[in-house]
């Protein structure tokens, strides 16, 4: 690479689904021949690929935006905080161009106006993959943009739109060309992983020389057929979710569902405008786990919102202690500048807030570490993360990367990043397992 060529700072803030959004525009600033510094001081500008979710995400946004304008002076703003251009522009004045999320052309256009591309691009090629931010054996392949819910706690459409898909062929086209660089497992992402295609209403599109539905039975079939991993992120719990656990079952993708469900109340459902009743839901995980038993089960859920009563936070934990899920995050209701529960009535005390989440992680970690001793003596496929000279560390069909726990294999194997390996699991603690290879 000559020194003459355009170097292009980034900074990646916010959810898997933004950082798919920054390897697409690194692909592209790669693709026209741009070279990417890793400082702020070899960058010849910086964009930021922000997040505007809650408040805090809000701050981290602006005070990197601040740290890029210091040490380097040139900065573009990308992501959802782009929206409110007003508010960026108020804080950091001198940032040459602000854009929304998802405006890939934009943030081109802005590098071009402050960055001329290089005059060949074919200085440096771009490997069919594109470019990623995640380590080289796992990937996440995101299948749309948006979402046509109204969660009452959630800005997330009023910042990224309604639900957008991508055709069934590109996305299996963007999976193959993974798979071939090396990419052992796909996390499909997604804001609403379930409704996939409907607003395309499952249009069909050529996958391979054949037809399919643009729709998540079909990609997931699909998906199924390369040599890799592939794990379901973000599915809320419609009917046609009944559909994937056979082919969880017969192992095609991995029998894991990450599926935020919010709260068990009927009442707190409504006020947030969520779909989906909690006993037809204990119904569905009933059913669900008698055809695929090994099936992982991942929520999310918020406590204290706003109108939440002592016995509607009870019958949550009641639900908790039914669904026995495996893996489980919970935030104390935090209100976002925008929301429409912020105007609810019966706001939550902070402190009964906090007190609310931490009883419910204590039934929540009994449960989780139960379910993980459960495995102690079983036998499974792990794929590996990373290796030190005093351990490997792993994660099984039961642990997306990132958010839950690790398999830890002690000692010095000859194993690399992306290998897959047999192992037998000896021990448990509340997040991770501990496992010896099977020989
Ligand atoms: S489903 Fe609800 S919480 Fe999720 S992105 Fe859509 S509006 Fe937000």
């Amino acid at each position: 690479m000559s020194k003459q060529t355009p170097q292009v700072g980034f900074v990646s803030l916010g959810c898997p689904k933004n950082l798919v959004d920054s390897e697409r525009i690194l692909t592209q600033l790669r693709a026209e021949g741009y070279d990417i510094a890793y400082s702020y001081e070899g960058a010849d500008l910086v964009v930021v690929n922000t997040c505007g979710f809650i408040d805090a995400a809000v701050e981290e946004s602006l005070e990197t935006i601040g740290e890029a304008l210091n040490e380097n002076g040139r900065v573009i703003v990308t992501g959802c905080l782009g929206v409110k251009e007003d508010e960026v522009r108020s804080v950091h004045p001198g940032v040459l161009a602000v854009t929304g999320p998802h405006a890939y052309e934009e943030v081109m256009r802005a590098v071009h106006a402050h960055l001329p591309a290089p005059h060949d691009p074919y200085i440096s090629l771009v490997p069919p993959q594109g470019v990623k931010l995640t380590p080289r054996h796992y990937a996440y392949l995101k299948i749309s943009e948006g979402c046509n819910h109204r969660c009452t706690f959630c800005i997330i459409p009023s910042l990224r739109g309604d639900l957008l898909s991508r055709p069934v062929g590109e996305v299996v086209k963007e999976a193959e060309n993974l798979v071939n660089s090396g990419v052992r497992e796909l996390l499909v992402v997604s804001q609403d992983t379930s409704a996939y295609g409907v607003d395309l209403k499952y249009r069909t599109d050529l996958v391979g020389g054949c037809l399919l539905k643009t729709r998540l039975k079909e990609l997931s079939q699909a998906l199924g057929e390369f040599q890799a991993w592939t794990r379901l992120h973000y599915v809320y719990p419609y009917p046609s979710v009944d559909d994937l656990i056979p082919l969880m079952a017969e192992e095609l993708i991995l029998p894991y569902l990450d599926m935020p469900l919010q709260h068990a109340n009927r009442d707190i459902l409504k006020a947030m405008q969520r779909p989906a009743a909690s006993e037809k839901v204990l119904e569905r995980i009933r059913r669900w786990r008698e055809i695929c038993p090994d099936l992982t089960l991942r929520s999310t859920f918020i406590v204290g919102f706003p109108g939440e009563t002592e016995a509607q936070f009870q019958e949550l934990l009641n639900f908790l202690e039914e669904a026995q899920l495996d893996r489980v995050g919970c935030f104390a209701y935090s209100p976002v500048e925008g929301a429409t529960a912020n105007a609810l009535p019966d706001q939550v005390p902070e402190s009964l807030k906090q007190e609310r989440l931490a009883r419910f992680m204590a039934v929540q970690e009994a449960i989780s570490q139960e379910r993980l001793t459960a495995k102690i003596g079983r036998k499974m496929i792990v794929l590996v993360d990373g290796v030190t000279e005093e351990a490997v560390i792993a994660r099984s069909a039961a642990d997306a990367p990132e958010i839950d726990g690790n398999v830890i294999i002690a000692g010095g194997w000859d194993l690399e990043p992306g290998d897959f390996v047999e192992v037998e699991i000896t021990g448990s603690d509340t997040h991770d397992l501990y496992a010896e290879p099977v020989l």
